[in-house]
């Protein structure tokens, strides 16, 4: 029995050091990376429901390693997160999305790009610099820009983000609840918000006809937005079905793989052009 126990001890303990091993070469490769700035964007477009016009794009951070592998965001966010250098590939995707809003609009493609952002991001003195800056560096005004924050981080770090984001949404910024309904924000704290968009969590929106919680929650987000002037946007919105459900539930725009999945530039320019 000793000699089991052993033998589990040790095969437990391998695992978990190559589990902490193939962290430290994901996290060494991820800081090169960011080194040698091996971002790009994906965009995937926001939709009207009613016209089927383009509204705005997200962007989407892609890491394609030297490999050639594609880690998806869940991969490498989480762990630039824990790492404390979330704000230094953050940046870079702000950059990225500048730059893009340059190129839409000399396609005359004049619509904002929103950009996820961390709650470490605002504070961060020089991600939030950076942003206070790139306005005039770029000559691109920032009410082109939308900066998503989830509900859950932005109610846990309330008083502190506030302030922030405020100082923010002043200089131009639109300001956008990522992932909304899976919090718990308190109704004195949302009509405090210096945000003027809720993004419906594609949780619900899978779920919509489906359950009955999911129907109750976004008909109350879409009370929420109507009584306090939010725009609400519906997150993950797959089928036609989903798509006229939340059309009678007084929704106005959806984001998808119904209407286009995220895409590299160059895509998204001729995707425009062809579906606008
Ligand atoms: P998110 O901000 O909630 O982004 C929406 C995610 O849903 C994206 O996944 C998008 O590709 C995916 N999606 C879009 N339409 C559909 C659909 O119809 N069905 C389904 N099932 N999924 C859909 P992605 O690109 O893998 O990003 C995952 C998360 O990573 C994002 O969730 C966001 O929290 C984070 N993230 C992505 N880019 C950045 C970034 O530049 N900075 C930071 N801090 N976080 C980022
Ligand atoms: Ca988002
Ligand atoms: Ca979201
Ligand atoms: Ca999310």
């Amino acid at each position: 029995l000793a000699r089991k126990l052993n033998q589990t001890t040790y095969y437990f303990d391998s695992e978990v050091e190559q589990h902490a091993a193939q962290r430290v070469t994901q996290l060494t490769k991820l800081r090169q990376a960011i080194a040698n700035r091996d971002f790009h964007i994906a965009l995937q477009p926001k939709i009207e429901f009613a016209t089927n016009k383009l509204a705005s794009f997200e962007a989407l951070a892609r890491w394609t390693d030297s490999e050639g592998k594609m880690n998806p965001p869940d991969q490498f966010i989480g762990l630039a997160e824990q790492a404390g250098i979330i704000e230094l590939l953050d940046i870079q995707i702000v950059e990225l999305a500048f730059a893009a809003i340059i190129r839409l609009q000399q396609e005359g493609i004049n619509v904002p790009v929103a950009i996820n952002v961390s709650i470490r991001d605002l504070a961060s003195k020089h991600y939030v610099e950076q942003l206070k800056q790139f306005p005039q560096k770029f000559d691109v005004s920032p009410t082109f820009i939308e900066l998503e924050i989830t509900e859950t981080e932005a109610m846990k770090h309330y008083d502190q983000f506030i302030k922030v984001l405020s100082e923010l949404k002043n200089l131009g910024y639109r300001v956008a609840i990522d992932d909304f309904g899976t919090g718990y924000s308190s109704l004195a704290h949302i009509t405090e918000l210096p945000a003027e968009v809720l993004k419906i969590d594609g949780s619900f929106v899978r779920n919509i006809g489906k359950t009955n919680s999911a129907n109750h929650v976004i008909e109350m987000i879409m009370r929420l937005g109507n009584r306090f002037n939010f725009e609400v946007v519906a997150e993950g919105v797959e089928t036609e079905e989903q798509k006229q459900l939340l059309r009678e539930m007084g929704c106005h725009i959806g984001q998808g793989y119904l209407f286009a999945r995220p895409m590299p530039l160059d895509d998204v320019i001729k995707w425009s052009k062809t579906n606008t």
